[in-house]
């Protein structure tokens, strides 16, 4: 893969980059959003990364995931490694074909998770494994028209400083919801964001956006004193 691109980012965010181009990223969940995220961190040269996810590649997957009519049957994690080895013969991916509440040790030994799975309440599950193992947590979720993403660094705040009690609208791109196809991108748009906002070690942001209304907007997040989960 040609590095003059990167170059081109390492320019404009300095040795951060390159920091945190080399952390191990655990991608949760291989789906519309977790394909789309998994194919833009290979093409910005991340060089580890882990695919969690335990569905095989079906038929209604092609329209709004990042797999072809010939990988169907095949496992999402292994269709989508050899995408990116197609992208970046050099990455190392890691597959893991289970749920991720089986891969708790995988996300222990990730430095970043990045998740695209299609609930909320596995979102908060997923934080709850996050905040246990101190590590890095950018959220992405879309549904219907619009959605949002969100840094978390280690430490803290976390999804339950956001969103106290759980109280928030259900959010899936799961097979059958309803959604506008070309919502994953704008997901993996935001979930970029994230990224930058990790890579420049800035304050954590929710980044809210809908296509319905051309909008997005960030949003501050702070650390609450009484959250139950990272206090
Ligand atoms: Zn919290």
């Amino acid at each position: 893969m040609s590095s003059t691109e990167l170059d081109r980012q390492k320019l404009l965010l300095g040795e951060a980059f390159e920091n945190v181009r080399k952390k191990h990223v655990c991608v949760v969940g291989t789906g519309a959003i977790g394909s789309n995220i998994a194919i833009n961190l290979a093409r910005n040269g991340f060089s580890k990364i882990t695919l969690v996810d335990l569905d095989k590649v079906e038929t209604p997957n092609i329209g709004t995931q990042e797999f072809f009519q010939d990988q169907k049957g095949l496992q999402k994690t292994k269709a989508l490694s050899l995408t990116l080895k197609r992208i970046n013969e050099n990455i190392i991916v890691r597959t893991v074909d289970s749920d991720f509440r089986n891969a708790e040790k995988t996300i222990s030994s990730c430095d970043v998770v990045m998740d695209g799975l299609d609930s909320m309440s596995l979102r908060f599950e997923l934080n709850l494994l996050t905040v246990k193992y101190g590590k890095d947590y950018i959220l992405s979720a879309c549904a219907g028209f619009s959605g949002m993403s969100a840094y978390f660094p280690a430490g803290g705040p976390c999804l339950e400083c956001v969103f106290p009690g759980r109280k928030v609208r259900e959010s899936s791109c799961a097979p059958g919801a309803r959604q506008i196809g070309v919502l994953p991108e704008t997901a993996k748009v935001a979930a970029s964001i994230s990224t930058v906002l990790l890579l420049t070690n800035q304050q954590s942001v929710l980044v809210g956006y809908g296509l319905n209304t051309s909008s997005m907007e960030k949003v501050r997040i702070k650390k609450r004193v009484d959250c139950p989960v990272c206090r």
